[in-house]
């Protein structure tokens, strides 16, 4: 899902947290933590360059266009979001708890429009299967419809 599409809902989901729960820094951190959890395609993207680059424009062309070997996506994992959770829940800290629901409702979000797509299998967001399955190739992880 592109970036402008997470912006959008964040700000909706941030404010009506707010309303509900009235609280800025869980608010806030849902905001900004649903949009940057995408910070993750940095990392198929240093593999894909063999270093750490910062060209922001090649960086969403390749990202955008389909263009990267890798899949590794560490964020966008339901391993990662349950371990974050568990934290969250044992830590019980504001901006923690943020981070947790907009983590959580962005990796939702990317499931529910990967599959009704047909881009992506419900399972490949298991990053334990991206990794033992399907070795963390993006060809194998995205665009299985065109694959299989
Ligand atoms: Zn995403």
């Amino acid at each position: 899902m592109k970036i402008q599409a997470h912006i959008i809902y964040s700000c909706g989901l941030s404010g009506i947290l707010f309303f509900i729960i009235q609280s800025w820094l869980i608010s806030v951190s849902t905001f900004i933590s649903g949009i940057l959890i995408d910070i993750d395609h940095l990392v198929d993207y240093f593999i894909n360059e063999k270093q750490i680059k910062f060209d922001i424009k090649d960086f969403f062309y390749k990202c955008e266009n389909n263009k990267l070997l890798t899949a590794v996506l560490p964020f966008h994992s339901y391993e990662f979001i349950l371990l974050l959770i568990l934290i969250s829940y044992f830590v019980k800290d504001s901006i923690l708890t943020g981070i947790s629901i907009g983590f959580s409702i962005h990796l939702l979000i990317d499931v529910i429009a990967g599959v009704v797509k047909k881009v992506i299998k419900i399972q490949n967001y298991s990053i334990l299967y991206r990794g033992f399955v399907l070795k963390f190739q993006y060809s194998k992880t995205f665009y299985f419809s065109q694959n299989d």
